[in-house]
């Protein structure tokens, strides 16, 4: 009599899933588009989608560092798109596109819209702030071939402005 089928043992197809974990996946993915209708019937705008699980982050790991990310997807849209000033008027217009979703988060948060009522939270908002900041480091790469160093040096530069300034009015 065959050893019964456990998790371990279940044969891993090419597509790196076992037989029940695809079911799992396509239930997940069905489920997850049916969720997407509903929140969509009633004016929702946010949406889910799944993907690979986030690999998991290591105290002190630079994995997930802004600038790594960063020079990812610089890489990636560098290897899809075709370069010129085009793809870079497409990232600057990137930029204007995130703004906006942090305006709508805000604007979902408070509950602004009384047809709509509170659709996002704070978390939302800090989310697409996180992606304003993603978004120019990946545009800033069009500017400069030291995207890391320039806004180091801005910063400084900015820094030193606040500094001179809380120093004139004698604080
Ligand atoms: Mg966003």
């Amino acid at each position: 009599m065959p050893a019964p089928l456990t998790p371990a043992i279940e044969p891993v197809g090419a597509d790196g899933f076992t037989r029940r974990e695809r079911v799992w996946l396509d239930q997940t993915i069905k489920h997850m588009a049916e969720l997407n209708d509903l929140l969509a019937e009633r004016g929702s705008p946010r949406r889910y989608g799944i993907g690979p699980e986030a690999p998991p982050v290591e105290p002190g790991s630079e994995t997930t560092g802004l600038w790594q990310v960063a020079n990812n997807a610089v890489a990636w849209l560098n290897a899809t798109n075709l370069p010129g000033d085009h793809e870079t008027a497409m990232r600057l217009m990137k930029l204007a596109e995130e703004a906006g979703e942090v305006m709508q988060a805000y604007i979902g948060m408070q509950g602004q819209n009384p047809r709509k009522g509170k659709t996002h939270t704070a978390d939302d908002v800090a989310a697409e702030l996180c992606d304003v900041i993603l978004t120019a480091a990946v545009a800033l790469h069009q500017f400069t071939d030291q995207p890391a160093a320039t806004l180091d040096h801005h910063m400084r530069r900015v820094n030193h402005r606040m500094k001179q300034a809380s120093s004139d009015h004698g604080n």
